[in-house]
């Protein structure tokens, strides 16, 4: 079989050669097969999961195709931004650029990475700068547009990564709303592990005539089901409980809690954000679990809050998602726990957010399971407080969690005042480190309380 070369792919030499120092060989499958396509100008639909090597197979087209725009100049206006990379985290975005930065370390072209839960202004001075390829997280984006300090009528190039997890995430109505601001002359990449309806729908809606790609998953028996790990202040786990909740795979969702104290405060908050959640735990009657259990199979409830205890022996059917709102204490329970997702072939996913003082649970859990969990740090919007404090009348926006038309600056909001890092020249988030910047601020949740409108 002949293997296809980086130069095979036509790629620029001042390309070639940052792929030589990065130590790259010889294109893997996802970027032998994306890169003549996406080349050729079409666009492109890739099943591929991190560690494929997908970034490579859109990144480095997007260089060749913006070459012949490379600028020397220092003036903005030279500088437009003419490929918006979309993320689901803020963990994703920093790697995706820093990946970009060096493909494009020989070429005069910029690259800038936004995402929430830091400054917004400290990104601004970068943004007016000018930057071809921006990278950012769907929330962040649309703060930056409200604030008018981008401008996206000049984007060739459009590429959602990972479009299955924003979709998870419920960053549906926010993708739409940039969708709709972009050129509608332009070359459309999406990169998403699974091809659910909803991600086949969006592709529908926002692309023409894609090529499909897919490469084989690298470890097919424990794809199954999907595990990540939010890392997460105690106090922010309610918001992000919201926020997942929002995504679209979260029709039918089982949250565990350690205590039946949590259970129950859960439920009831969740009731009173609209959601429709009921608690199993062994406070309550028989009669009360098994009616609850009920409502839940028959989708009249669609959360159900559980504890260990009251979920054992809980049978149903190919549940899409459990979350764990707090992780056991016992490894053991965890794998019980999520294995009540992705049986009999379905796909499922399990997500566990966890403070820092719950990480000594997680090793142990990774020791049990022999795996790594993939660690995240969630993209809270950072106007989620300011969104408490929105006038009456205004409505949350489904996805895009109580977000609010261009924030004002209050006179004194502990955001403005954290110290940013450029993100121009940002380092690869420590995974060990994640849990700080959210563990640091002010809580939010209040945000979570502001009684749906209507
Ligand atoms: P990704 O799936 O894009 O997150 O990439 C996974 C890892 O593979 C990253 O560390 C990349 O730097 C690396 N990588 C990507 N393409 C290649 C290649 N052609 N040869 C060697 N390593 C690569």
């Amino acid at each position: 079989m002949n293997t296809v070369s980086f130069a095979d792919l036509k790629l620029a030499p001042e390309i070639l050669k940052a792929l030589t120092e990065s130590g790259y060989a010889t294109p893997t499958p996802i970027q032998a097969q994306a890169i003549p396509v996406a080349l050729e100008g079409h666009d492109l639909m890739a099943g591929a999961q991190t560690g494929t090597g997908k970034t490579a197979a859109f990144a480095l087209p997007m260089l060749q195709k913006l070459l012949p725009h490379a600028s020397s100049s220092t003036s903005p206006a030279r500088h437009p931004v003419r490929a918006l990379i979309l993320v689901p985290t803020r963990e994703l975005a920093v790697q995706v650029e820093e990946s970009v930065k060096a493909y494009a370390r020989h070429t005069h072209l910029r690259s800038l990475v936004v995402y929430g839960g830091v400054d917004i202004k400290t990104q601004t001075p970068h943004l007016k700068t000018g930057v071809e390829i921006l990278v950012a997280t769907p929330g962040r984006l649309l703060d930056h547009i409200e604030q008018k300090t981008v401008l996206l009528n000049q984007v060739q190039m459009l590429v959602l990564d990972e479009a299955d997890r924003m979709l998870d995430m419920g960053f549906m109505p926010a993708l739409k709303r940039i969708l709709a601001l972009l050129p509608r002359q332009r070359q459309s990449l999406m990169f998403s592990a699974t091809f659910s309806n909803e991600i086949k729908k969006l592709s529908e809606d926002f692309m023409n005539y894609p090529t499909l790609i897919e490469v084989a998953r690298s470890n097919a028996t424990s794809d199954n089901i999907t595990q990540k790990v939010y890392l997460v202040a105690s106090e922010d786990k309610h918001q992000l409980l919201t926020q997942l909740l929002r995504g679209d795979d979260a029709k039918q969702v089982i949250v565990f809690t350690k205590t039946k104290l949590t259970a129950s405060r859960l439920a009831k908050q969740l009731q009173r954000d609209g959601v429709s959640a009921d608690a199993i735990h062994g406070d309550k009657s028989q009669l009360e679990r098994m009616q609850a259990l009920d409502a839940f199979k028959n989708g009249r409830v669609a959360v159900l809050i559980a504890t260990d205890v009251a979920a054992r022996g809980l049978d149903i059917d190919s549940l899409p998602m459990v979350i764990n709102y707090e992780i056991p204490h016992a490894a053991e329970d965890y794998v019980h726990r999520i294995g009540r997702t992705g049986r009999a072939g379905a796909s499922g996913t399990a997500i566990s957010l966890v403070a820092p003082e719950e990480e000594r649970y997680l090793v142990d859990i990774e020791k049990l399971i022999k795996t790594e969990i993939r660690k995240e740090r969630a993209d809270l919007p950072q106007h989620n407080a300011r969104a408490a404090r929105a006038p009456r009348g205004e409505k949350p926006e489904h996805g895009h969690a109580y977000h609010t038309p261009a924030p004002k600056k209050p006179s004194h909001d502990p955001w403005f005042d954290k110290p940013y890092v450029p993100s121009i020249s940002a380092p690869a988030v420590p995974v060990k480190k994640t849990e700080e910047a959210p563990s640091k601020r002010k809580s939010p949740i209040p945000a979570l309380f502001v009684k749906r409108q209507g």
